[in-house]
């Protein structure tokens, strides 16, 4: 692939005297011309194509390379695809940003394979950042030889004075340099605390390594986010998005000063992917009082949705179910804090959805579902109908009765398919075999006519959208036991998946209209790949990459073959 340009937008228009018909028919040149491409568009009308012409950030034309060769001018970018898929660009409608941009920024330690590595990527971080606390990790130290944690020792003297907390990868032990453990107030004398442990050596030294609760002694003195330490970790975020095609990102939780970095990001105009953000449902009068409604602002940045929260997770036993946990009998999950009082939640929600704000509430266990849903039907009852695309984030598990009210609700369905294919290793133990049916079912949800988002709940699952359609087109679970698919079927087609990633986001942000399809009129946000995912083996397609990202008919990010 290769493009060139020249060095002015040239507008070639015709110029006529009042009234007067011109000698040439009026035209504009296209910014940037996309040939020999093998388009899909997503738009019904015009199902496949090979050229696409852009003007601004605005696709003007989308048809054969002799139709679109006619948008060519002197300034035009020309972007020759050599016959590869163009896709719409992808819109994750569910991460966590400013999280995933952080988590790009800290230590990797997954395959450090001995003490000796672990120690020379700590030294090489603190020798390139003195001062900044060292965070992450995912060091395994049953890979090293001995098979021994490490110890505080063998990182302080290249280390010196930059605080070192990093967490084993089962994120319950983790270790602390002597700069961490000093400014956490930790020594011989501090004693374990309730359901943690500080590991201590022959002379009843502390080691480093900190068990579970001990944890939260250095994880309370660990600084907020800087501003800059803000901006920088969004600014990983977009070039991470940008090198594999995410062009929209739907940013749950967002937080204030979040929402202060995308603004002056968006201001200098260095968003390279479009933000719908949706601050906690708690905090929902800070938008109602300015008479934000779901999706204001730009093109760029948006507002106007809320995120809240009824159950937890089921890895960790808190998603609400209707019957116990077949692994823990004593339980069936709670709900959330929030939702605990759920004449409390039905109020608030109430009141935002009569604000004009967008709910977009997460709930995994089938009653956290359904409790959602009855919500949700009281909110129609006492604010009428209107197209307010009621969202559960999530809904894993649904129980068989309510699909049906899912649809008469309208409510969308954001899921993450990677997460079936890493919880799938172990849901049926944890809920049985009947439950496991209607677990994750995609499949299920489209059969009932009900909307579905893609997304990854990044830094949950990874923000690479090829490894989430490889999830929903083949539900192989991570620990290759289920390579023809977990609960197959559920599986949805290729096509599916994608529509779901493109169109189907962009319909749960209200913006269907904008974009979600290569057609003419909408925001030129696209993406060229390395392989044609329609007719490549399902199993390849965690393997392609991303050849070409467009956002506002900006090529920000390219990659060779
Ligand atoms: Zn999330």
């Amino acid at each position: 692939m290769h493009s060139r340009s020249s060095r002015n937008a040239a507008l070639a228009l015709c110029v006529a005297a009042a009234g007067a018909a011109c000698s040439r028919p009026a035209r504009l040149a296209a910014d940037l011309v996309v040939t020999h491409a093998n388009v899909w568009t997503g738009d019904a009308a015009r199902p496949s194509a090979a050229a696409v012409a852009v003007v601004g950030d605005r696709i003007v034309d989308v048809g054969s390379a002799d139709d679109v060769e006619r948008w060519r001018g002197p300034a035009t970018t020309v972007v020759d695809a050599g016959g590869r898929r163009l896709l719409p660009g992808f819109n994750d409608a569910h991460v966590h940003f400013v999280e995933g941009g952080r988590q790009l920024e800290n230590v990797d330690l997954k395959d450090a394979g001995s003490a000796a590595e672990f120690a020379r990527r700590i030294a090489e971080r603190a020798r390139t950042r003195p001062g900044q606390w060292i965070l992450g990790g995912e060091w395994d130290d049953q890979r090293w030889s001995p098979a021994e944690p490490p110890t505080r020792a063998l990182v302080d003297d290249r280390t010196n004075g930059t605080p070192v907390f990093v967490t084993r990868y089962d994120l319950h032990m983790a270790l602390a340099n002597s700069a961490a453990l000093g400014r956490a107030g930790i020594t011989e004398r501090t004693e374990n605390p309730p359901g943690g442990e500080i590991v201590r050596d022959a002379r009843g030294m502390p080691t480093g390594v900190l068990k579970d609760a001990a944890m939260d002694l250095v994880r309370r003195v660990i600084p907020q986010m800087t501003a800059d330490e803000r901006m920088h970790a969004v600014r990983r975020a977009l070039e991470h998005a940008a090198s594999l095609g995410v062009t929209s990102v739907q940013d749950m939780n967002a937080s204030y000063d979040d929402l202060a970095v995308y603004a002056e990001l968006g201001n200098r105009g260095e968003l390279t992917a479009r933000i719908y953000a949706a601050p906690l449902a708690t905090g929902w009068y800070d938008q109602a009082k300015l008479g934000i409604r779901r999706s204001f602002g730009s093109p760029w940045l948006r507002i106007g949705a809320i995120k809240g929260f009824a159950d937890g997770s089921l890895g960790s036993t808190t998603a609400f179910l209707f019957e116990p946990y077949a692994d823990a009998p004593a339980t069936r999950g709670m709900l959330s804090d929030e939702m605990r009082d759920v004449s409390q939640m039905r109020n608030r929600l109430m009141a935002a959805d009569h604000a004009g704000l967008q709910l977009c509430i997460h709930a995994v266990g089938d009653a956290a579902v359904s409790q959602v849903l009855d919500v949700f039907g009281a909110i129609v009852q006492a604010n009428g109908e209107r197209d307010r695309r009621f969202r559960i984030e999530h809904a894993q598990h649904v129980a068989p009765k309510d699909f049906d009210r899912f649809a008469e609700l309208r409510t969308i369905a954001s899921v993450q398919p990677y997460q079936a294919i890493d919880d799938g290793r172990w849901v049926e133990k944890r809920i049985g075999h009947d439950r496991i049916k209607s677990t994750y079912a995609f499949r299920t949800l489209l059969d009932h006519h009900v909307t579905l988002a893609l997304g990854t709940d990044w830094t949950v699952a990874p923000l690479d959208p090829m490894l989430t359609l490889y999830a929903a087109a083949t539900r192989a679970t991570l620990d290759g036991r289920n390579p023809d698919g977990w609960l197959p079927e559920q599986k949805l087609t290729i096509v599916e998946a994608v529509s779901a990633y493109t169109i189907g986001s962009a319909f749960a942000e209200f913006q269907e209209r904008e974009k979600g399809t290569i057609a003419r009129g909408k925001l030129a946000d696209m993406v060229i790949l390395s392989d044609d995912i329609f007719s490549i083996p399902p199993a390849s397609i965690k393997d392609v990459k991303v050849l070409a990202t467009i956002v506002g008919g900006r090529i920000v990010h390219q990659r060779n073959p």
